[in-house]
């Protein structure tokens, strides 16, 4: 059996806007998330975990910023490259634990859509997707409401 761990971090900073996007799901707010895509930091954070596990770059190598068809892309384009890849070696999911680092917004109420989206997007039981999140207790760049950070780990597993 093959076992394998990966972790994921990102960053996002805040700019003007009306809602933010989160493992998939629209949350309201008083900014949105500035980035080239469309900035699912806890999203990308997952797709990182998962090429870390297979020791296959990053998110960046495989969908460059500089590439000017990924302006604005839906994140879930870059899970799904991700998940197929780790299909493709022969891996299935154990589990995917994602955390999530801000003041604002409240992830709490919106915790189990995330969970839902992350699963159905990754072909997996909700029983195996975790999404949580947790404040710096206002200190530093998170603290401030100047960004956003997610912290992920998942499990591969290849009989
Ligand atoms: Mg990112």
């Amino acid at each position: 059996m093959d076992i394998r761990v990966g972790n994921g971090f990102d960053v996002h900073r805040f700019e003007d806007g009306d809602h933010v996007i989160l493992c998939g799901v629209s949350v309201p707010h008083t900014k949105k998330l500035n980035g080239h895509s469309d900035a699912d930091v806890a999203m990308h954070a997952v797709t990182d975990a998962i090429y870390g596990a297979l020791a296959d770059g990053d998110i960046g190598q495989h969908f460059p910023p500089s590439d000017p068809q990924w302006k604005g892309a839906d994140s879930t384009i870059f899970l799904k490259h991700a998940v197929d890849l780790s299909k493709s070696r022969g891996f299935n999911f154990g589990n995917v634990d994602c955390t999530i680092i801000c003041e604002m917004p409240k992830i709490g109420p919106h915790a189990g859509a995330m969970r839902a989206r992350m699963a159905d997007l990754m072909g997996l039981d909700v029983g195996r997707v975790s999404v949580k999140a947790t404040t710096s207790e206002r200190l530093g760049f998170t603290g401030r409401e100047e960004g956003i950070a997610a912290l992920a780990s998942v499990t591969l597993i290849a009989p």
